[in-house]
């Protein structure tokens, strides 16, 4: 059985020209299947016999709601869905006044380690199936009632760590036969694999980069981020000084305030001095307390954004939404696994 949402327009064209179909057959079931129908019957336009055809050789992932968590707070809504083979990823809608963001996920917990970060605790059990991703959309606006136009890939996961899988999301999510989502209203995030970035730098995509930084220095990097070790902070500059000349777009940098850690002045000169040369922007985050995590949010998140923009800096501090229902960071899958709701 063959994963048909995971495939794109020219392909289910091919396959079904192959079982001697015209043509138009291909759109016909890409628009229904970018329509979230979860089976070959509901598409009524087609004949018969073809949908039996179909539901004998392919299938149409369904996730299904495992948990929905609404804030009071603000309205935003978490989503913990049950994948095909029982494993749950988490998706995020919040509200803006540019419109509904939808947070995504990659893959089914993450291996990359960082030690403040819930997603990873567990390690990563499985890369997620671009069906499955574009199905986060989907479903999510079909839960909701929400149109969404906007895709943050900041949820469960590590995108660099499954790139074929984001890329070949990215084309469907994209296409006019199906969401028909923007490249500029979409976001995608790295704890600074280099590879990746370079990949992407070569695509020359609209999307806009988020770098999940953290620190400015190597030894305090290091102390939170594994992944330091493999992709060095200033080659990580690098990879980002080469991006932004190749593709014009300015990237974010993403910057996790923690107790001590990385919030001194000192801090906040070396990352502007690192930035400099990019129009690059600094998105502070209040640390949310992750019971397992030794680390602490920082109370100095004001003044370090008033020394980063003493150097020129634009630096915003993220607002917090969902802060009553576990909104952050595979909090919510974690949750459900130790009470019992998934077997890790
Ligand atoms: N793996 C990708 C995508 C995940 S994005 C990445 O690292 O960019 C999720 C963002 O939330 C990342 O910037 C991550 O570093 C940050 N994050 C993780 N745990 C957090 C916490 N406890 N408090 C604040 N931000 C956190």
């Amino acid at each position: 059985m063959t994963d048909i949402k995971s495939m794109t327009l020219a392909e289910i064209t091919d396959a079904l020209r192959g079982m001697g179909e015209p043509a138009f057959r291909g759109k016909q079931v890409f628009t229904w299947l970018h329509r979230g129908v979860r089976s070959f019957d509901e598409m009524s336009n087609l004949p018969k016999e073809l949908r039996a055809k179909l539901s004998s050789a392919y299938f149409i992932t369904t996730p299904k709601v495992a948990r929905k968590q609404v804030s009071k707070l603000d309205g935003t809504i978490k989503y913990l869905w049950e994948l095909g083979d029982g494993n749950c990823i988490e998706t995020v809608l919040m509200s803006y006044h540019h419109g509904n963001t939808v947070c995504i996920s990659s893959q089914v917990g993450c291996r990359m380690g960082c030690r403040f970060c819930a997603s990873t605790i567990a390690g990563r059990v499985r890369d997620l199936r671009p069906s499955e991703m574009l199905d986060q959309v989907l479903f999510t606006q079909l839960d909701s009632g929400e149109e969404i136009s906007n895709i943050v890939l900041m949820g469960i996961g590590e995108p660099m760590d499954n790139l074929d899988t984001v890329l070949r999301f990215l084309e469907l999510v994209n296409h006019p036969d199906g969401l028909n989502i923007g490249m500029r209203h979409i976001s995608l995030s790295t704890c600074g694999v280099i590879p990746g970035i370079e990949r992407l730098a070569e695509l020359g995509l609209q999307l806009t980069l988020s770098v999940s930084l953290h620190a400015p220095d190597s030894a305090t990097r290091s102390r939170i981020m594994p992944v330091n070790n493999a992709y060095d902070v200033d080659d990580l500059f690098d990879a980002c000084h080469r991006y932004f000349e190749k593709t014009g777009r300015r990237i974010s940098f993403e910057y996790a305030m923690i107790d001590g850690v990385n919030d001194s002045d000192a801090q906040a000169d070396l990352l502007a001095k690192k930035i400099r040369g990019m129009p690059g922007h600094v998105n502070l985050i209040p640390l949310n307390d992750v019971v397992e995590s030794e680390f602490k949010p920082s109370r100095r998140v004001a003044a370090f954004q008033k020394r980063l923009e003493s150097h020129g800096l634009t630096a915003t501090v993220r607002r917090s939404l969902g802060g009553d229902i576990d909104a952050s960071c595979g909090q919510l899958r974690r949750k459900a696994m130790e009470e019992g709701g998934e077997e890790a």
